[in-house]
């Protein structure tokens, strides 16, 4: 029988008081969605903000200590580590070194702050002289010879106590290659977080200003995903969790809901979106210039992102939302 008198359906019922709408309410976001990045850099009492991302700091080992005690204190998720080297080579070597910024950052978060997740990005574009995720071979990113390079990355980041293990750069059979590495290592129960769906998207032109890591010529098409994909983001995300990884990451997050909502639809693991640099920075220079309101806006791309399906959210704006949250 239908209760109601008038015979239409009355949505607005659910919409009538913020009480009732918290009743309502499907999809949420807290501060434990939220995974925050962090981009250190060597020295000392190092604070640099980025000319592009407003609130987005390069800092040294010390100061990133702090902003993840910051982010424990918040509740957020975990952080993200990405590292800028003293100096770069065509091979990408401080990407493994045993004092680079990331492996002891890591080591002083994990010390400050044990309870929060410390996950590190393997990639050597950060590190090489080219700015290419791999080692160059006759002008081309040569992937077999950059899998050992990458997982000797990986293993130096397990040395250092990452909770989690996190590939970016695209290669096939990186995380095979990671996986076995760790396993023989003896970190054979060290999840590996995988950017199976990376696209070559114009939103990372921010981050390249963060972490420093453009490429000299060229560009990464060769490697990560054409935009107008989605099928192959599937058989991307199914060929590394059968190489063994744990959980998977699209990025970039809003121009790729429907991504999500297919890998979500897909796999049972854990998924993550990262909203990028381009999107964070769109919404901040919007709201520089008061065409939008950039709280408003990131909160409800981040909402979208959880709502197609999404675990958790790498999110530069992941401390922010959670200041908001604790004393709005
Ligand atoms: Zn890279």
């Amino acid at each position: 029988m239908d209760s109601s008198t008038d015979g239409f359906f009355r949505g607005r019922r659910l919409r009538r008081s913020a009480a009732v709408r918290a009743l309502a309410r499907e999809a949420d976001l807290s501060p434990a969605h939220l995974v925050l990045p962090l981009f250190i850099t060597p020295g000392k009492g190092l604070r640099r903000e980025v000319g592009s991302m407003p609130g987005v700091y390069q800092t040294s080992v010390d100061e990133a200590v702090r902003d993840a005690e910051r982010a424990a204190r918040l509740g957020l998720g975990g952080v993200i580590l990405f590292g800028l080297p003293e100096s770069k080579d065509a091979e990408g070597s401080g990407a493994w070194a045993a004092d680079g910024p990331v492996q002891q950052a890591v080591r002083a978060i994990k010390d400050a702050a044990p309870e929060l997740g410390v996950v590190t990005d393997v990639c050597l574009c950060e590190y090489t002289s080219h700015g290419q995720c791999g080692v160059v071979r006759e002008g081309t990113v040569d992937n077999d010879r950059t899998l050992p390079l990458l997982a000797r990355t990986a293993q130096s980041h397990a040395e250092a106590g990452a909770d989690v293990i996190a590939p970016s750069d695209m290669m096939d059979g990186r995380v095979g290659a990671i996986r076995g590495t760790l396993d023989e290592g003896g970190w054979s129960d060290l999840p590996v977080l995988s950017y199976a769906v990376k696209y070559a998207s114009a939103f990372y032109g921010p981050f390249r200003d963060a972490a420093d890591n453009a490429p000299t010529s060229g560009d990464r098409r060769g490697y990560q995903m054409d935009p107008a994909n989605v099928r192959e983001a599937i058989r991307e995300v199914v060929a590394d969790i059968e190489e063994g990884a744990d959980m998977v990451m699209v990025k970039p997050a809003v121009p790729y809901l429907d991504v999500i909502r297919e890998v979500r639809a897909e796999v049972d693991v854990p998924v993550f979106g990262y909203q990028v640099s381009g999107e964070y920075a769109m919404a901040m220079a919007a709201d520089a210039r008061g065409w939008l309101d950039a709280d408003a806006v990131l909160t409800e791309m981040l909402l979208s992102v959880r709502r197609a399906g999404a675990d958790r959210v790498v999110s530069y704006y992941a401390a922010r939302y959670a200041e908001r949250v604790a004393a709005p």
